[in-house]
């Protein structure tokens, strides 16, 4: 079984990507993980990527998908059950993805998107806080600390990261459903996408997930 997971910043979606990996062993491939493993091996995509970056250039399709081969190729022999996070992220990585799939005779993946409202993922990511000492985390519209910006388990000072402003925020969001919207589109026209309310606790949406995948596949 193979399965994409798409979810916008907020969404847990990594959080549900560990879970689900672990549940139903496959093997995570996170293509920004993947990106940075292959420039720090030296890799000939790695260097190639890394040409690319320093010129201020986006990493085409073609080399995340030639990224994707390399990681594929020296696990196809012992599984054949991938978890794809943050790919394909774009319409020809789509079709780059089914001829991977081709290639390496893996099943086609089911796509399962987690979907929150925009006001609440604005409210999860800008309402975040961690302790600057034990680095637990809170926040405050979901999880406060019994004392403003106070730590509950050590007392420590909370602080908030830079990037969390509502402005910044609300760019991020947008940015992410242009980039996904049409990628969406087309496997739901193929009938492989799942999309789930995912607004709930981490428990409920991990037993959505675990619903789709039981009845399909
Ligand atoms: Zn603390």
């Amino acid at each position: 079984m193979n399965l994409v997971l798409f979810g916008p910043p907020g969404s847990g979606k990594g959080t549900q990507s560990e879970r689900v990996v672990k549940q139903y062993s496959l093997t995570h491939i996170s293509t920004g993980d993947a990106l940075r493993t292959a420039i720090r091996n030296k890799t000939a995509v790695g260097l190639k990527a890394r040409e690319v970056i320093e010129r201020g250039e986006l990493v085409s399709d073609e080399l995340v998908t030639e990224m994707l081969r390399e990681i594929i190729r020296p696990l196809r022999d012992t599984t054949d059950s991938f978890l794809f996070d943050g790919y394909p992220r774009t319409t020809p990585q789509v079709e780059q993805l089914a001829n991977l799939c081709e290639e390496f005779s893996l099943s086609h993946p089911a796509v399962i998107n987690l979907h929150v409202p925009e006001e609440t993922l604005i409210l999860r990511l800008t309402g975040r806080r961690i302790c600057a000492d034990c680095k637990a985390t809170y926040n405050i519209y979901f999880k406060p600390t019994r004392q403003a910006g106070v730590c509950d388990e050590c007392s420590g000072p909370l602080t908030k990261r830079v990037d969390d402003n509502p402005e910044t925020t609300r760019e991020r969001l947008r940015v992410y459903h242009e980039q996904s919207a049409p990628v969406l589109r087309i496997y739901g026209e193929q009938g492989v996408l799942y999309t789930i309310d995912a607004t709930g606790s981490t428990d409920d949406v991990a037993k959505k997930i675990s619903r789709i995948i039981e009845e399909n596949y």
